[in-house]
């Protein structure tokens, strides 16, 4: 399983590829693609794509969801019930 873990994915057909393979650097970003194909469809629309890929890790996302749940928990309790 060594091999798999020096091939980063083509982001436009998630196929697992040599990471020298066609490779485009964009944004600081290191990518490689399976075919010729996959890297002019990546390079005319690259926001496409990498949107994909750091939808994986939604940081931001995780924070809204915390402030949402903390102002529902600090609504007075129905009854006059107030815990500080
Ligand atoms: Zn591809």
């Amino acid at each position: 399983m060594d091999a798999d873990e020096r091939k980063v994915q083509d982001p436009v057909c998630d196929m697992m590829v040599d990471p020298g393979q066609l490779a485009v650097t964009h944004l600081g970003m290191h990518f490689a693609f399976c075919s010729e194909q996959c890297r002019q469809r990546f390079l005319s629309n690259p926001n496409l794509y990498i949107g994909s890929v750091a939808h994986k890790v939604p940081k931001q996302q995780g924070r809204e969801v915390l402030k949402r749940r903390r102002l529902k928990l600090s609504e007075p309790l129905p009854g006059g019930w107030v815990v500080h």
